[in-house]
């Protein structure tokens, strides 16, 4: 038979943290805390087991939940969405990703995306038969040492073929977060083109240097033309549980829902119904930038003790670092040797390009995940200085 996804392996984050535990290296690569999530969230999830939330919860969601999203947003970024009709809570991020692309792509339809990106988004466009449509961030300069969105580029990739374009800030994997002006940009785009925007903010709530993050809900003509989706995965230092969320017009939410009900119809209600109490409490989410901060700055500090130089992190729990000065290897066999070698793991950037392999996908960089206790960002930087 013929693959309809016949350029999909196994993801690089699978991938590696497999190699990591093969060789008992420390794992900075695949993104995720290697701590557990508050224990007074744990104790909500098993009262909500013991007073009986086992069995199917309505298929968008416990409605407490949903009123709690809703709460939340409207408070960080002045939009109401109708928690019965515009909040879908979602198996993670990542389902929100694949039911927002299958229930608007049609076959032929164009995506523009930002390149590198996160690496669901091709295979979901592809299974909707739409054709990706990469438009490369600015790479850094001497005199600008972080990436830029090229909106001029952006603008000129959009045709009437364009069904959708998908943007990822906090961004994944350079750490780049979206500015005021940038959501200016984004009006004038859609007020001329009326495209339909996927913002991926799985990383909402982890923002530096007392930046906010520019939520697409704070703008209403944004709000009205997009779906916006985040991951209590990463708020929650949670990524096991795979629970997310979409907040979008009914009109836009009704037939996200069509595809979720069938894809895995509800997500798992014990969860939901802790994170819907939990929720209430504001000060975990508000603490999460500044507990991140001081591990970013750890790690960007040590790593200034070794030969990789590390570049700015705006946001997310990334930052990435230039081995130039260690190797020239393309950076998947970077990754690796220093995974099998060095006994650090991490992800190379080359995988959230179309084409890995390709010369221009590779720039010396690697991905760190700093996502960890003080202890184990210590102990891989004192591998790290051997290299
Ligand atoms: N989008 C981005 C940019 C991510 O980095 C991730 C995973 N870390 C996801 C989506 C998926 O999130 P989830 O684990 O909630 O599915
Ligand atoms: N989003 C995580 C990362 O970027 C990984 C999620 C996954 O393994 N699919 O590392």
């Amino acid at each position: 038979f013929q693959s309809k996804l016949p350029d999909v392996g196994t993801t690089i984050f699978t991938i590696m943290s497999q190699l990591a535990t093969d060789h008992k290296a420390i794992n900075l690569g695949q993104g995720f805390p290697d701590f557990n999530p508050d224990t007074e969230l744990l104790d909500l999830v098993s009262n909500a087991m013991h007073q009986g939330h086992n069995q199917y919860p309505p298929m968008a969601g416990v409605p407490a939940l949903r009123e709690a999203i809703s709460g939340k947003v409207q408070a960080l970024y002045g939009h109401h969405y109708d928690s019965n009709t515009e909040i879908t809570v979602t198996s993670g991020a990542t389902e929100g990703l694949m039911a927002s692309i299958l229930a608007f792509v049609r076959s032929g339809d164009e995506v523009v995306l930002i390149e590198p990106f996160y690496d669901s988004y091709i295979p979901a466009i592809h299974l909707a038969g739409g054709i990706p449509v990469p438009v490369p961030l600015q790479a850094p300069t001497a005199e600008r040492p972080c990436y830029q969105i090229d909106w001029e580029r952006i603008r000129g990739a959009i045709n009437s073929k364009t069904r959708m374009l998908i943007i990822n800030f906090p961004h994944n994997p350079t750490g780049i977060n979206l500015r005021e002006s940038d959501l200016d940009e984004l009006e004038r785009i859609v007020d001329e083109t009326g495209i339909l925007i996927l913002s991926d903010e799985a990383y909402e709530h982890i923002v530096f240097d007392g930046h906010q993050h520019q939520s697409l809900a704070r703008r209403p003509a944004l709000a009205a033309n997009a779906v916006v989706i985040s991951s209590f995965g990463k708020t929650y230092s949670a990524t096991g549980w795979k629970i997310g969320y979409c907040c979008a017009p009914v009109a836009l939410s009704s037939e996200i829902r069509k595809v979720h009900q069938f894809v895995v119809f509800t997500v798992s209600s014990p969860m939901q119904v802790a994170l819907a109490t939990y929720m209430q409490n504001p000060a975990p989410y508000l603490g999460l930038s500044a507990f991140y901060q001081k591990k970013r700055d750890r790690l960007f500090e040590g790593l200034k003790n070794t030969r990789l130089v590390p570049m700015p992190s705006q946001g997310t729990f990334f930052l990435l670092a230039d081995y130039s000065a260690v190797s020239d290897l393309p950076e998947a066999e970077f990754a690796r040797w220093l995974t099998t070698e060095h006994g650090v793991g991490v992800i190379p950037v080359s995988a959230f390009y179309r084409n890995p392999h390709a010369a221009e996908s590779n720039h010396g960089l690697a991905r760190f995940c700093f996502a960890k206790r003080d202890e184990t960002l210590d102990a891989a930087m004192e591998r790290l200085a051997a290299v």
